[in-house]
């Protein structure tokens, strides 16, 4: 069934400074990639989003978890980089890692408690 629906999924990559994102809403995943090969997922993430400011955590029904964390991109030039997302989609972006955008904001929902924490304080 995943094979099928590969064969016809179009996974264009986005490039981002030298991260290539591979965003299927079909699949509900995301790769990174750059030109040496597979890219960290929370290296990725730290690449793409991690100038983003925190602006806090929201409750949300439907999440992977119960309690998401929003993030607002510093400036338009960086908001460019959510629209290699999909929208209003959880995406996997690593293995305990999701990411929503509505365009204009990041949402990031992890299942563990300790990473949610450590995002949370900004670290
Ligand atoms: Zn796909």
């Amino acid at each position: 069934m995943a094979m099928e629906k590969n064969a016809w999924c179009d996974h264009k990559p986005a490039w981002v400074g030298r991260i290539a994102v591979t965003a299927c809403d079909d699949c509900g995943r995301i790769d990174w990639m750059s030109s040496e090969g597979v890219v960290d997922s929370s290296e990725a993430i730290a690449a793409l989003f991690g100038s983003y400011d925190l602006v806090g955590a929201i409750d949300a029904l439907g999440a992977p978890s119960p309690e998401v964390l929003v993030y607002a991109p510093p400036s338009g030039r960086k908001r460019r980089h959510l629209d290699t997302l999909p929208r209003h989609a959880w995406m996997k972006a690593g293995p305990h890692i999701w990411l929503s955008t509505d365009g204009e904001t990041l949402l990031l929902s992890t299942t563990q408690q300790l990473m949610f924490e450590n995002l949370n304080r900004g670290a």
